[in-house]
């Protein structure tokens, strides 16, 4: 498999590094072509603002939607922008990487979704109907690729459990899987979540590892988790409900867009 390592952390000698060098040994060791944009090494730029759409003429008000769609239509992303695009389409398979920031990706990291996500490209996809919404949640154009994330975080696991002051790891991370990954149409893989990360010793290192290279080793393989297609009836279109009736029992909030059970529509 071809794999795109996006990684956000600033310190070369950090944990979050010594635990993408593992898994990018362990992805050598299987095979997988690799390529790594280590955004703070790249120097990201992680704001979107004007001197992302050179096509905008000088004074014209930027509407960030509209200058995405025309720039990508154009072919006038920066340089930076298309060089992102072309990784996500050559790569089979997605990684994130980053320290749980404030509940959130670290801003780079987000920047590089704001600003790599072009209109046309990860969204505004696909015909709008009575029988369809877009290409999107499970359609679109990284549709039939895989993707998942590597997260280190200070916090307790039992903080991040199910009644955790934290809220449930699974919601947190909901709009980064859901929301950014899922949309533009990959299958998205349960997280990597390595917890206590502020104190680290050579053991809990090992044990982390360990567990890294085995869900390195099952990238290709892993169960992605079930969320709904958008557009394979579950939902009412155009409001975008779920049917009623169709959740498991008890489900609620984020966990109404997980199918219950049986095959993927
Ligand atoms: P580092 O700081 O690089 O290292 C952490 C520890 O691991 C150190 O003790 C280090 O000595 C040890 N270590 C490093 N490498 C190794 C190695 N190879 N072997 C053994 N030990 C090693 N946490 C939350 O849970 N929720 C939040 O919302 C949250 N918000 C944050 C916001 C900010 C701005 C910051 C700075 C931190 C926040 N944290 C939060 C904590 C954060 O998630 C952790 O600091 C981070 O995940 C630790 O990963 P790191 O790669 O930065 O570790």
């Amino acid at each position: 498999m071809k794999v795109l390592l996006v990684f956000a952390h600033p310190e070369p000698q950090s944990l979050s590094a010594s635990l993408r060098d593992v898994a990018i040994g362990e992805l050598e060791a299987a095979g997988h072509d690799l390529r790594i944009s280590d955004l703070y090494a790249m120097g990201w730029k992680a704001q979107v603002d004007r001197t992302d759409f050179p096509a905008l003429g000088p004074g014209q008000r930027l509407l960030p939607v509209a200058a995405s769609k025309n720039a990508f239509a154009t072919a006038t992303l920066t340089d930076d922008v298309k060089a992102e695009i072309e990784k996500l389409r050559w790569a089979d398979a997605l990684i994130l990487q980053f320290p749980l920031w404030w509940f959130a990706m670290p801003a780079i990291l987000k920047g590089w979704v704001d600003r790599v996500y072009a209109y046309g490209f990860a969204y505004g996809v696909g015909e709008h109907s009575d029988t369809r919404w877009g290409d999107r949640y499970g359609e679109g154009a990284l549709a039939g690729k895989r993707a998942m994330l590597i997260v280190t975080a200070g916090g307790w696991e039992q903080h991040y459990g199910p009644r955790g002051v934290n809220g449930p790891i699974d919601d947190l991370l909901f709009p980064i899987n859901h929301g950014i990954l899922y949309y533009p149409g990959y299958d998205v893989l349960p997280p990597f979540v390595t917890y206590g990360a502020d104190r680290y010793d050579a053991a809990r290192f090992e044990m982390a590892a360990q567990h890294l290279r085995e869900r390195m080793r099952t990238l290709e393989t892993a169960t992605p988790i079930p969320y709904r297609r958008q557009n394979a009836g579950d939902y009412h279109i155009p409001t975008m409900e779920l049917r009623d009736g169709l959740e498991a029992p008890g489900a609620s909030g984020f966990g109404l867009h997980l199918r219950a059970s049986g095959p993927k529509k």
